[in-house]
């Protein structure tokens, strides 16, 4: 084991080897990026400068934040076309790099400005031909401007950062589906106008500790469908790993062990991206999502230094596939169009696993001198090899049969908001008329007891399923299933996805009732409600013989009545959007 001084020594001096390591391959680049990150202001500033003075980038401001600040967006393109519409028809390949989503872990900051000044020098020469590279310098402005030492506990630099949380204190890498932020609001825009075909998200990994220096999550391919999901498995995925290796920087698969707390030789699993954070988001629209995780342990210098190798690879994957990856793209699109039903809530296969090549340090268990109980450490003197348990493969829970239409009333204008802003074409009528739809009744569900990112969210949510009359108003909406966001629609609109709005909590006020009764009052209409329906008599009888708590609580038995007649609500936890299925 190091002691503090060794320790601080020994950082200093893989610093110094690691710059002049740095130098010797680049030798203009700015190496306060491997000791500090740049403010918010100077990152600005930097891309300001990269805008003015080469023809190859551009940078757009887009949309604002919940700090009245401005998203920005970079765009390098090799052939000085910024117009997307060009791009597209000359099948150049979109790739969105974003960054500082949690300006805490600030790698991919510095990452990126140190990938702009390699992909700049000597005339551009090295940036990709048929690869238009977009980056997002600071997706969190706010949290970037909310700078501070401490936040990041366990991790080792820079000295100076941003905070996790923006302006109304949500993790922004929660609110892809539901855009609570103005920043996630321009965010949005940025990607189904650009329509990335390949997402990069940089972040920083808490957890365990191992050797490597990065970590990749790469969306997971079940949940990607089985035409996007192979090509990821079989070939993008592995090629980014082989890059690095070539590039002497060898990186881990993203560290979730099977059990919390315990170390990687308990078993791995695949991250579960849902559509809550970006890949899982991205995923929706069919864009390979990928999440850098670099080691919080590893000195900072190294994390970028290795951030930047990542995207030099992915770079160099994009380049090398990018008619396969636009081909996938498409394919897995047209697919999207005709799909019939849609598996949702994917839980582990813990019917298959590999077995992988890992690198860790051995783990070992030794009394605490807080606690006095015994606490989990890692030995760095103790590195091994060997292979490891790892499941990576999900099965859905649930098949959604898709509708032909959904019909939203137009009183739910956060959720139609949302889908305009996700570019789902909606049909609005001209006209009052009514039909035939399947109507959902919110059966069971449970909710959070604290808020989660500013709502009280639903979970284990299930339907009861009826066939009625309902009337369309003139300015309601259908949105048609057979389009390409289709896979969006279902995870939004269907109750029981993961990251439904219902489950998100936009539709609580169908959870209450209205009206209720008084019970002195409702008593001889209650007693002629019961003689008058014979079922209605011998299904409350049934109870009371039965349910010994129904039997001796006078209100309960009222208002099982009450709501078995014709005076209850009809709306109460019934789910406002319908299912035209013709
Ligand atoms: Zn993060």
């Amino acid at each position: 084991m190091f002691d503090t001084m060794n320790k601080r020594l020994f950082c200093s001096l893989s610093l110094i080897l690691l710059l002049i390591l740095v130098h010797s391959s680049h030798a203009m680049e700015d190496s306060t990026l491997y000791r500090s990150t740049p403010s918010y202001r100077e990152i600005i500033e930097r891309y300001e400068r990269l805008d003015s003075s080469s023809p190859y980038a551009k940078l757009v401001p887009y949309g604002k934040t919940d700090g009245g600040n401005q998203l920005h967006l970079l765009v390098l393109s090799k052939n000085k076309i910024f117009e997307l519409k060009k791009l597209k028809e000359m099948g150049i390949l979109i790739l969105l790099i974003n960054n500082g989503i949690h300006p805490g872990e600030p790698d991919g900051i510095n990452a990126s400005l140190l990938l702009l000044e390699s992909l700049l020098e000597n005339d551009g020469k090295n940036i990709p031909q048929n690869v238009c590279i977009c980056i997002i310098p600071v997706m969190n402005v706010e949290g970037a401007l909310n700078r501070g030492c401490c936040s990041r506990v366990n991790q080792d630099g820079p000295p100076e950062y941003g905070f996790r949380g923006n302006d109304l204190n949500l993790d922004l890498n929660r609110d892809f589906i539901k855009a609570d932020s103005k920043n996630m609001i321009s965010w949005i825009q940025i990607f189904r106008e650009w329509d990335p075909d390949v997402l990069m998200d940089t972040h920083v990994s808490d957890g365990a500790d191992y050797q490597y220096s990065m970590t990749l999550i790469a969306s997971q391919p079940d949940k990607l469908y089985s035409t996007q999901g192979e090509y990821m498995k079989q070939v993008l995925s592995p090629a980014l790993f082989e890059k690095m290796k070539e590039k002497n920087e060898e990186m881990g698969p993203y560290i979730e062990t099977l059990t919390w707390n315990l170390p990687p030789d308990s078993g791995m699993k695949a991250f579960l991206e849902t559509p809550r954070y970006g890949s899982g988001y991205a995923a929706l629209f069919n864009t390979f999502g990928f999440i850098s995780e670099s080691h919080m342990l590893k000195p900072f210098a190294h994390r970028v230094k290795a951030t930047v190798d990542l995207l030099h690879s992915l770079i160099e994957v994009c380049e090398e596939n990018y008619t396969d990856i636009s081909n996938v793209r498409k394919k897995a699109r047209k697919e999207n169009v005709t799909r019939k039903t849609f598996p949702v809530n994917w839980e582990l296969d813990k019917s298959k696993f590999d077995m992988i090549p890992f690198k860790g340090y051995e783990h070992s268990y030794k009394k605490s001198e807080v606690t006095g109980m015994d606490r989990l450490y890692y030995d760095r003197t103790k590195p091994y090899e060997r292979n490891l348990l790892y499941y990576g493969n999900y099965i859905p829970q649930d098949s959604i049969v898709a509708p032909k239409y959904y019909f939203i009333p137009q009183a739910w204008e956060k959720v139609l908001d949302l889908l305009r802003l996700n570019g789902i074409s909606l049909i609005r009528l001209e006209q009052d008329s009514s039909c035939s739809a399947e109507v959902y009744y919110l059966d069971e569900y449970s909710t959070t007891e604290n808020p989660y990112e500013g709502h009280y969210v639903h979970s284990n949510t299930k339907v009861k399923k009826s066939t009625e009359i309902i009337q369309l108003r003139k300015g309601d909406f259908l949105i048609p299933l057979m389009q390409e966001g289709s896979r969006y629609i279902v995870e939004t609109l269907e109750p029981q996805s993961i990251d439904s709005y219902f489950n998100w909590g936009f539709f609580d006020g169908v959870l209450q009732q209205k009206e209720w009764f008084s019970a002195y009052a409702f008593e001889e209409l209650a007693s002629s409600i019961l003689m008058e329906n014979v079922q209605l008599k011998k299904d409350f009888d049934a109870l009371k013989n039965t349910d010994p708590s129904f039997a001796s609580n006078s209100f309960s038995q009222l208002y099982f009545i009450y709501k078995n007649s014709k005076y209850f609500e009809k709306g109460f936890k019934r789910y406002p959007i319908y299912r035209l299925m013709h």
